[in-house]
């Protein structure tokens, strides 16, 4: 069974994602569960989290169908303390929050050394700040993005995922997301059926898809090994419909959310639909 969605609004508050990713047809949906471009956020409130539960159970949203994605100035590989401190704080909250909401995993992008320590450091600066969340909460796992490995953000090799997971102490609790159009980025040619299959066979002996526990389905707007992140919609991009066609048909991305971030929200409910034709 494939969960289809997207990265619905959560405006007005977390207990309306749910209603707005019904009304696109969707499957599957990730959120923001406070404003992603600020430190703070007030708690959640009581209504706040009875409504949202109310209405996943509603419109049959189960915490296997929701990828709530952390907010964009959290770095846990941060090379300074004080925004390390600041980082591990945010995601702590973050993790709190996936708690309250009953939901089971927590989709974040790794880090960056800021070019100002060495990557395998950085890697275990990460892994240590997962550990730190972890140890503090109970039933969400740390579910890690690749990256187009922009700038000095880490994770756009599957290696160095596999790096972190290697120092996260509860294995149990960690996971992977796959976004297809930061691993064109990054160098993995999903763009055809044999560069597709060479890419996930890699992630499978490098990382193992049992870590799978979401997809992030975008087209790419720049090239293969590009490194810049740039989303583009469904079919368009430098993708094109046939990677999204093999992964729709390929049982090993069943029961997981896949989740599209493309650019044009009106179309997502069209995108969803096209996806789910691709699947039979
Ligand atoms: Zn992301
Ligand atoms: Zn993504």
């Amino acid at each position: 069974m494939k969960y289809i969605g997207a990265h619905i609004s959560a405006s007005g508050g977390v207990e309306n994602a749910p209603v707005n990713a019904h009304n696109i047809g969707a499957t599957a949906f990730a959120l923001f569960t406070k404003n992603q471009r600020q430190w703070v956020a007030a708690p959640l409130t009581e209504k706040s989290i009875e409504l949202f539960k109310e209405r996943c159970n509603q419109y049959d949203y189960t915490p296997m169908q929701v990828l709530p994605h952390d907010g964009y100035l959290i770095n846990l590989g941060h090379p300074e303390s004080d925004g390390l401190e600041k980082s591990r704080a945010a995601f702590l909250d973050e993790m709190e929050r996936c708690e309250q909401l009953g939901l089971d995993r927590l989709n974040f992008h790794p880090g960056s050394h800021l070019n100002r320590i060495p990557i395998d450091e950085c890697l275990k600066t990460i892994a240590e700040s997962i550990n730190i969340a972890l140890d503090k909460t109970s039933g969400v796992t740390a579910v890690i993005e690749n990256t187009a490995g922009q700038g000095s953000n880490l994770g756009h090799t599957f290696e160095q995922i596999a790096q972190i997971i290697h120092y996260v102490e509860d294995k149990s609790r960690v996971g992977v997301c796959i976004d297809t159009c930061h691993s064109f980025a990054a160098g993995y040619d999903l763009s055809n059926a044999e560069g597709f299959k060479n890419s996930f066979d890699h992630f499978d002996k490098v990382v193992g898809f049992k870590y799978l526990k979401g997809m992030h389905l975008n087209d790419a707007k720049k090239g293969l090994n590009s490194r810049v992140d740039r989303h583009d919609s469904i079919g368009v991009g430098l993708l094109g419909a046939e990677t999204f066609k093999i992964l729709m048909k390929d049982p090993r991305f069943d029961n997981i959310p896949l989740i599209l971030e493309t650019p044009n929200e009106e179309i997502w409910k069209d995108e969803i639909e096209q996806l789910r034709l691709w699947e039979k």
